[in-house]
């Protein structure tokens, strides 16, 4: 090893990975206490699970701030899945989606695939920034609320009274503000703010949206049950899911939502991470070498935190000497293609860890020119 970060000015924990989030070490110890052994490795259809899956989505709809009509659906797939789950059940003609990046280009692209509906309209920005939504001839508004392969958050709002809007929530929820009202569906994989695993979707739904469901089914020739949102919103009222479900994820969601829950719920999340933001964004802003890749301030991520280094600083060789150092994945969105560190500061992540990180890099970078 050729740089030797002190031990004294390392964080506490290790990661920062923009997908999947860390996971507390006391969500972690969770799984090896011993009432985990009648949950773990028991039916999925029986009392003990559902009572976990009945807890989060009590806990969801408090941390989010849901309407009391708003419904937590779940399924198995993760949001790739959930990408073509809108396909087939809500958008019933022809969708609009903001593309600001790799996650909410393939949104678009899983409804530009589908047979059965129209094109859809696509308004695109540079990456780096957001397009703006605007009222036109859909019934289906798309969104992202955090694109994390650039580290650009916005603010979610219907184009017009009664828009049907679906968000892509995903590494954004826990940690960037939403007004769920602005929204139909917000959807999510639970990997990334609420530390769960991969491999399942949340989604948080209202009345228009159960409705636009049963419009929808009407219309389509054949919905595979995979894929079938109906049969997902009957399971998730009995608290179950329609096929088997990674029951270690489900705990993990769980405990990360009675953790920030008894903590002060949604917006003492919402300011943890913002104070990661803060320090991150303003560090990089007084650094000679180093600064936010997004320039508008009110579009900078609170999750997802994207730093350019100038040409005096191989950002490649930051990220490895970190990992030699056991601090791991603050390597760039691969297909971004730019000398940058792209740092996760979802709700899991101790602000004070930011800070530590950030002395790290000017360590190593100190060493290094
Ligand atoms: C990670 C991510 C996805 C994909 O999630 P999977 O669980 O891998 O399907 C989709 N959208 C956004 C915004 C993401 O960050």
């Amino acid at each position: 090893m050729t740089i030797q970060i002190p031990e004294n000015i390392k964080p506490e924990d290790h990661r920062f990975g923009s997908g999947p989030s860390k996971i507390r070490p006391e969500a972690i110890a969770s799984l090896g206490q011993s009432d985990a052994q009648y949950i773990l490795g028991t039916s999925h259809r029986q009392a003990p699970v559902k009572a976990v899956v009945a807890s989060l989505q009590v806990g969801l709809a408090s941390m989010l701030n849901l309407p009391g009509d708003y419904q937590i659906v779940l399924g198995i797939g993760g949001a790739t899945a959930f990408f073509d789950i809108a396909a087939f059940n809500l958008i019933e003609r022809r969708s609009q989606h903001l593309v600001f990046g790799e996650f909410s280009s393939k949104f678009a692209q899983s409804a530009a695939a589908a047979p059965f509906i129209d094109d859809p309209e696509i308004i695109e920005s540079e990456p780096g920034t957001h397009p703006i939504s605007h009222r036109s001839d859909v019934d289906t508004y798309a969104m992202t609320l955090n694109e994390t392969s650039t580290g650009v958050s916005m603010r979610v709002e219907r184009p017009g009274p009664g828009a049907f809007t679906i968000v892509d929530g995903t590494s954004g929820v826990g940690g960037v503000p939403i007004d769920a009202t602005e929204t139909d569906v917000l959807f999510f994989s639970p990997q990334k703010g609420l530390a769960g695993e991969g491999g399942l979707w949340l989604a948080a739904m209202s009345p228009a949206a159960i409705e636009r469901v049963n419009v929808v089914s009407q219309s389509r020739d054949y919905i595979p049950p995979f894929f079938d949102l109906s049969l997902a919103i009957d399971n998730s009222t009995k608290h179950q899911t329609y096929n088997t479900p990674p029951l270690i994820g489900l705990m993990l969601i769980d405990h990360q939502l009675q953790w920030i829950n008894q903590n002060g719920g949604g917006q003492w999340a919402l300011k943890r991470c913002a104070t990661s933001a803060e320090t991150l964004y303003s560090w990089a802003e007084t650094s000679p070498y180093a600064e936010p890749f997004v320039k508008d301030p009110s579009q900078r991520s609170a999750v997802t935190g994207t730093i350019d280094f100038d040409e005096s600083v191989d950002a490649k060789l930051v990220a490895s000497t970190l990992r030699e150092n056991g601090i791991v994945d603050v390597e760039p969105y691969r297909k971004l293609g730019r000398n940058q560190l792209r740092v996760a500061m979802f709700p899991a992540i101790d602000p004070s860890d930011i800070e530590a990180l950030t002395v790290c890099i000017d360590y190593v970078v100190s060493q290094t020119r």
